[in-house]
């Protein structure tokens, strides 16, 4: 069975993150989303809050499980017997990045990292933007699946 991780923080998850992972599951027989905690961040929403925002979005879809974890990617992999790991890549600032995290993780663990393309029409989203939305009181709800509620 091939399983993937999809980590990140998800603060709030956007509808890039939605194509990625809808995408990830034509591919892998289980696409594990992995909200990773930092516990230097200040976060928007709370873990539980964006747990469930996930989860709603993907209700409907037994290959897509949401966990929280902490640590090393590669070690929570290792941990749960994932063998790669699945990347969004929207522009040339996320190859240059994802690229020395996908060599650094290769380095530490036999785990493969897996990126899609992102789609034309969800490239420009990003959480920091949503938030940024959010903050000024804007219409998130185009960018976000309809999951994401603010209280
Ligand atoms: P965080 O949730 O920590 O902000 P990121 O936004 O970096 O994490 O997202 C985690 C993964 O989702 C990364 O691989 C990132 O490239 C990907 N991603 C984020 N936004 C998009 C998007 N609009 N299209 C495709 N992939 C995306």
């Amino acid at each position: 069975m091939k399983r993937a991780i999809f980590p990140g923080s998800f603060d709030p998850i956007t509808l890039g993150h939605y194509d990625i992972i809808k995408r990830g599951v034509t591919l892998f027989d289980e696409v594990i989303v992995a909200i990773g905690v930092n516990a230097d961040k200040n976060y928007m929403f709370s873990l539980e809050e964006r747990k469930q925002f996930i989860e709603e979005a993907f209700a409907n879809e037994p290959k897509i499980k949401v966990v929280i974890y902490k640590g090393l990617t590669v070690d929570f992999c290792k941990e749960i017997g994932v063998e790669f790991i699945l990347r969004g890549l929207r522009n040339p600032a996320d190859f240059e990045f994802e690229k020395a995290i996908a060599h650094t993780n290769r380095d530490l663990a036999p785990i493969e990292t897996v990126f899609l393309l992102t789609s034309a029409d969800t490239s420009y989203i990003a959480s920091s933007i949503v938030r940024d939305v959010i903050r000024h009181h804007g219409d998130y709800t185009k960018l976000v699946p309809k999951s994401v509620k603010i209280k």
